[in-house]
C-alpha cells in the first residue's frame, strides 16, 4: 500500500495535509477522577467547537490531530462529524493517556503487554468499536509525574510494540521534567525508531540540554503549549522564541513541531481566548520578527507533521 495518513474520514495522501496542528483536543474532561486537582474541561459541544475549528480553517489550517484518549473523552463518532462539518482533516489518537486516567475496564495491571499492544493494533486494523473510525497516531501516551510509573511503563511498551507492528508514530505527554528521555528510552528499547517518536509538551521544561539530548537521540521535539495562559507561559515566550531560533540555527529544523494543546474552555475564542489560531495570529508572526524564514515555518507546521503522520 502507498504511504498514507489515516484520518477519521479514511486514508489520505501525505501531500494533502497542509498546515497541521499535531497536538490538540476538541473536547476533554480531566475533572472527574476522585482526588485529582486537575479542573480541566473543554466542552465537547459540537456547535461551539465547529465555530472555533472553522476559524482555524479560515486562517489557513487544514489538519488537526486530536489526542484525546479513552477515559478523558475520546469520541470517534464526534470527530468524524467535526471533520465533515468543518472540512478539516482530523487525525485521532489511540492508546491510554497516563496512570490516573487509565479506564478501569482496560485492566492495564492485569493484562500482558502484548495483549495491550494487540488492542491498539486491532483498532488500527478494524477501527474503534462499532464506529470503525481508525486512529492515525498513538498517543498522547503519558506519565502523570516526572517519572514513568510501573503501570505507565506497561502502556509505553504496549504503545511501542503497536507502533512497530502498524507504523503509527507515538506522541507523548510529560510535563515540567526531563521524563521524555525516560519515555524515549523505553520506546527505543522496544525497537521503535526514534524518528517515529514525538516528545510533547517540551515548552513546559525549558532546558536546552534536555532539548539537545532528545534531538541528538533522533527523536522529535514538540512545543505545544503555545498560547497557554495558565502560568508563566506568556512571560517566558520571548526566551522560548530565542531557543527555537537557536535550535533552527543548529540544524534541528526537521525535528521540531508546534501546537497549542487546546484543552480548556477558557482557551476558546468564544470565551476570550485564542481559539485554535494562536500560531497563525500571534506565534508565527513573532517567529518571523525573529528572522525565522518561511521555509523553516513550513517545515515545522507542514512537512514535519506530515512525515510523523505518514504510515509507511
Ligand atoms: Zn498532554
Amino acid at each position: 500500500m502507498a504511504p498514507r495518513v489515516m484520518t477519521v474520514a479514511g486514508p489520505i495522501s501525505p501531500d494533502s495535509l497542509g498546515f497541521t496542528l499535531p497536538h490538540e483536543h476538541t473536547g476533554i474532561a480531566l475533572w472527574h477522577i476522585d482526588g485529582r486537582w486537575d479542573y480541566w474541561e473543554l466542552t465537547p459541544d459540537e456547535d461551539i467547537i465547529v465555530d472555533e475549528l472553522r476559524d482555524y480553517r479560515r486562517r489557513g489550517g487544514a489538519t488537526l490531530v486530536d489526542l484525546t484518549l479513552d477515559g478523558v473523552g475520546r469520541d470517534p463518532h464526534r470527530l468524524r462529524s467535526l471533520a465533515a462539518s468543518t472540512g478539516l482533516n482530523i487525525v485521532m489518537g489511540c492508546g491510554w493517556y497516563r496512570g490516573a486516567y487509565y479506564p478501569a475496564e482496560v485492566l492495564v495491571d492485569r493484562r500482558s503487554v502484548d495483549d495491550l499492544a494487540a488492542q491498539i493494533i486491532g483498532e488500527f486494523e478494524n477501527g474503534e468499536g462499532e464506529t470503525g473510525v481508525r486512529p492515525g497516531i498513538i498517543g498522547e501516551i503519558g506519565t502523570d509525574k516526572p517519572w514513568v510509573s510501573a503501570l505507565e511503563e506497561r502502556v509505553h511498551r504496549a504503545a511501542a510494540r503497536a507502533s512497530v507492528a502498524t507504523g503509527m508514530a507515538i506522541t507523548t505527554h510529560g510535563v515540567q521534567s526531563a521524563v521524555g528521555l525516560a519515555q524515549l528510552k523505553i520506546l527505543t528499547e522496544e525497537g521503535v525508531d526514534p524518528s517515529r517518536v514525538v516528545i510533547g509538551h517540551a515548552d513546559s521544561y525549558h532546558r536546552l540540554d534536555f532539548y539537545l539530548e532528545v534531538l541528538d537521540a533522533g527523536a522529535n521535539l514538540q512545543f505545544d503549549f503555545l498560547g497557554h495562559r495558565f502560568g508563566s507561559e506568556e512571560a517566558l515566550e520571548p526566551r522560548l522564541v530565542e531557543t527555537i531560533v537557536e535550535l533552527l540555527e543548529r540544524g534541528y529544523g526537521s525535528q521540531l513541531l508546534l501546537s497549542q494543546d487546546v484543552c480548556h474552555d477558557r482557551q476558546l475564542k468564544a470565551n476570550g481566548g485564542f481559539g485554535y489560531v494562536y500560531l497563525q495570529q500571534r506565534f508565527l508572526p513573532t517567529l518571523r520578527t525573529a528572522a525565522v524564514g518561511e521555509g523553516e515555518i513550513r517545515q515545522m507546521t507542514v512537512d514535519n507533521p506530515a512525515r510523523i503522520l505518514t504510515i509507511p
